[in-house]
């Protein structure tokens, strides 16, 4: 039970929920990076802090729609696993680390879906699995689909 003056991790219950431990060193959440990093097919490196997370997805591709799509997975992945915590305290629901990689996987895609509405990606492409930018793409190979030239 989380109790009110309970300020551990509720992750782990190991350590002081702090920022930095909560999204990022948490041996319980560190393997979500490690996974995002190989799903999106970059150099997987240990991060000690969010924001280090952050600048080294800001850093690749600068300026560039990939740049963008690597943006959009981070904040995808910090609010899969806020919602996940605040899902953990007041619902009592967990997850594992697949459901959290579902969960950003999705998110992500909806929201790169609604942020390029002209994108290869319209409504009606989303329904079909040969569309550059179906779910199952997304999941396979987002890269693809965010540098994917629009119409
Ligand atoms: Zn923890």
């Amino acid at each position: 039970m989380v109790g009110a003056t309970d300020i551990s991790c509720v992750f782990c219950g190991a350590v002081e929920e702090s920022v930095d431990h909560l999204f990022v060193s948490c041996d319980w959440i560190s393997p979500i990076w490690y996974r995002v990093s190989r799903w999106l097919g970059i150099e997987y490196v240990p991060p000690n802090s969010i924001m280090q997370v952050f600048e080294s997805f800001f850093g690749l591709g600068v300026g560039s729609r990939v740049q963008l799509g690597l943006i959009l997975v981070w904040h995808a992945v910090v609010w899969t696993i806020w919602t996940s915590r605040n899902d953990m305290i007041f619902v009592g629901k967990s997850s594992t680390v697949d459901d959290l990689m579902d969960m950003v996987k999705l998110s992500s895609w909806k929201w790169f879906i609604g942020k390029n509405p002209d994108s290869p990606c319209s409504l009606y492409e989303w329904e079909n699995p040969d569309s550059p930018c179906s779910l199952y793409e997304w999941e396979v190979q987002p890269i693809l689909c965010w540098s994917s030239k629009t119409r």
